[in-house]
Order: structure tokens, then C-alpha cells, then sequence
């Protein structure tokens, strides 16, 4: 049996470099509570991120939480069911009513042209997602919010480093919100963040992560513990040194699969989009079971046979769950571009250290015609 492929696999810091920071803190003994790791980790992110403000967290999803919480968000927004469940549980964990919009086929993102309608009197904001990295057409998004008075909260923890003609895409509605978890393409073992342009609203994030002090005596709200610690942000700042390359060898492998999955009836992907800089963290394929003729479940199975385990992200949809599935705007007739890419999707092995090798071998098994 050739060795299991995991449809990700981290990179991480060099032990020895990782090992001289720990002396420092262990010296130090300041460990938590907006150390100097933790300082110094912002102001990097901040430079590397071409963003103003940055506030870090110890996980993507307390981040969004507490998003939500610091725009004082209410009532029903709508979202898309095509992402990780976390994105709408953060909506719930605030008292919010998730509002599901459907999809563009291009993209996978949000269909700004749907959202209007979706629009009620309780609607107080829009959360789109970044799927995959690729951008939002947030000039829409934020026409709609205009007129509407609505926010605009992305969750934007595929999009570390995506840029939109060598801007950050982390810089466009109220707020964006990243994760660095193991499986992101930037890791920090757990960890996430918020960045706003908006130097007061960085200030009442960074009092709500930390149960909501201002000052040793007073507590501006209803706070929580979201923090990140300085064995973290020391880790964070080492892998700052190498997500060029990483991403560097994440886009040849990518570019890679695409040379090899050209022509194959049946199996489509994205190419890159014009004036965006990509990061890279995930590579989608669609299975049209009619032309290819296998369904994505039999090349899933298929690749698990081989010690090769592809994901479907995202599959099943939010929408689907049992949490969700008796909400109005659940109802799959409302969602049919989000229901078909959900039966077709297949997101193939990618990280930095995947061999081409290994993506001859994946290719081949998917390309067998025979079984
Ligand atoms: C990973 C992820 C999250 C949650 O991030 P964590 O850091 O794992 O809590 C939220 N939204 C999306 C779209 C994600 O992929």
C-alpha cells in the first residue's frame, strides 16, 4: 500500500529556530496577555497583510463571534450554506437568525444579485465568505449594505494574503475575519484574527477577547476569553519567514494538477483570476457524473481505497444540517446552484510539501477509466 495523502498536511516552523524563542519566554515567563510576541506578531501580520489593524485571536471562530459581537449585530443576516459550519454556529452563538443565500457557479461565493430579495426588516448584515480564497465581488456587497444599511462581516479565513490588484482583499467591508488553523494555508497549530481599518473598533475588539476590559476596573461589555498566547504568536511569527514559499509551492502544485486534469471530459476546475493574487489553500475539482461517468462519491471512494483522502468541501451544505435545515431560507429550492457544486465538488490533497509523484498518482486514479 503506497503511504496515506491527506487532503492537507501543515508546514511548520523550524524546531531549532522555535526552540531559541521558547528560551525567551521561558525566561521571560510572560506567557499570555498581549505579550511582546504577541505585539510584535500583529505589527509583522499587519506589514506582511498590507492591512492597518489586526487583533489576534486563539481560534477563526471565537474571532467571528466576537465580530459580530463588536458591530453589535442583531436580527437575521444572510450568509451563504456554502462553507464551513462555523461561519453560520458563529451566528447562532450571538442570538442571530442565519439568512441562506445561494451561490454563483463562477466562484462559489455568494450571489449578490440573490441578496435583495433575501432582505427583511430585521436584516442587519451580510456575511459573505471568501470560499476557497477566491474574492467576493464585495463592489456589489457593499452597494446593497449602502442602501440597505447594512454591515459587512467577511469571513475571510481562506483569504490570508489574497490580493485584488496588490491590494488586500482583508481591507474591504466593516470587517474580515481570518483562521490560521493547521489546515489553513498560514498556520499557528489554532489561532485566527480580525482586521479592520477602523482604529476604534480594533480597540473594543481587543477589550471584548479579553472579557471585556478596559481597564483593570472596568468592563465595557459582555467579553469573552479569545486571546492568543505567546507560545503561539512566537510560532506565528516564524511562519511569517516562509508562506511565500509556501504558497509559491502550493501555486506550482496547483498549476501541476491543472496540466494534468486538462482534458478530461467530465472534470472541471478554476483557473486563476485576472488581477488577483492567489493563496492557494484549497484545489476544487467538479465531477459532472453524466460526462465523466462516475459520481464524485465513487471517485471519493475510490482515491480512500488508495490511501488517498480527498474532502468535499462542502458538502453537506450549512443549510443542510439538522440545525439548520428547518429555517425557511434552507429550503434547497432556494439554493440550486449551492445544491448542484455540493454533489459535484471534490477538493483534491494540497500543501506545500505534496510531490508530483504523488498528484501523477492521484490523477491517474481518478482518470482510470475502467471501475
Ligand atoms: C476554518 C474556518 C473557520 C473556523 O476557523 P477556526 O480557526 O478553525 O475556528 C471559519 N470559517 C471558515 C470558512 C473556515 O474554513
Amino acid at each position: 500500500m503506497n503511504k496515506p495523502i491527506t487532503v492537507t498536511q501543515p508546514s511548520l516552523p523550524e524546531l531549532e529556530e522555535y526552540t531559541e524563542l521558547l528560551k525567551t519566554i521561558w525566561e521571560s515567563k510572560i506567557i499570555t496577555n498581549n505579550g511582546d510576541f504577541h505585539k510584535q506578531f500583529e505589527i509583522e501580520l499587519a506589514k506582511y497583510l498590507k492591512i492597518q489593524n489586526i487583533s489576534l485571536f486563539s481560534n477563526g471562530t471565537l474571532a467571528l463571534i466576537v465580530a459580530l459581537k463588536a458591530l453589535r449585530i442583531t436580527g437575521e443576516v444572510i450568509t451563504t450554506p456554502y462553507s464551513f459550519v462555523a461561519s453560520t454556529h458563529a451566528l447562532h452563538w450571538n442570538d442571530i437568525k442565519p439568512v441562506f443565500c445561494d451561490i454563483n457557479e463562477h466562484d462559489f461565493n455568494i450571489n449578490p444579485d440573490k441578496i435583495e430579495a433575501l432582505i427583511t426588516p430585521k436584516t442587519t448584515a451580510i456575511m459573505p465568505v471568501h470560499v476557497y480564497g477566491n474574492p467576493c465581488n464585495k463592489e456589489k456587497i457593499q452597494k446593497i449594505a449602502d442602501i440597505y444599511g447594512l454591515k459587512v462581516i467577511y469571513d475571510a479565513a481562506h483569504a490570508f494574503g489574497v490580493e485584488c490588484n496588490n491590494k488586500s482583499i482583508l481591507n474591504w467591508g466593516d470587517l474580515s475575519v481570518l483562521s490560521f488553523h493547521a489546515t489553513k494555508t498560514f498556520n499557528t497549530v489554532e489561532g485566527g484574527a480580525i482586521v479592520t481599518n477602523d482604529e476604534k473598533l480594533k480597540k473594543r475588539i481587543d477589550y471584548l477577547k479579553n472579557f471585556g476590559f478596559a481597564d483593570e476596573t472596568t468592563v465595557i461589555g459582555y467579553g469573552i476569553n479569545g486571546k492568543m498566547n505567546e507560545l503561539i504568536a512566537a510560532y506565528g511569527l516564524l511562519q511569517l519567514k516562509s508562506i511565500d514559499t509556501q504558497i509559491e509551492k502550493r501555486k506550482q502544485n496547483v498549476n501541476f494538477y491543472r496540466k494534468l486534469l486538462t482534458n478530461i471530459e467530465g472534470i472541471t476546475f478554476l483557473n486563476d483570476f485576472e488581477n488577483i493574487k492567489h493563496n492557494f489553500t484549497y484545489f476544487p475539482i467538479l465531477i459532472d457524473k453524466n460526462k465523466f461517468g462516475k459520481t464524485r462519491e465513487q471517485v471519493y471512494e475510490k482515491l480512500k481505497e488508495n490511501n488517498i483522502f480527498a474532502r468535499r468541501y462542502f458538502y453537506p451544505l450549512i443549510s443542510q444540517f439538522n440545525a439548520y435545515k428547518e429555517l425557511p431560507s434552507a429550503a434547497i429550492e432556494n439554493l440550486p446552484v449551492a445544491t448542484k457544486l455540493t454533489k459535484m465538488v471534490l477538493c483534491l490533497p494540497l500543501y506545500a510539501e505534496l510531490e508530483c509523484e504523488d498528484i501523477e498518482r492521484i490523477v491517474k486514479i481518478i482518470s482510470k477509466k475502467s471501475s
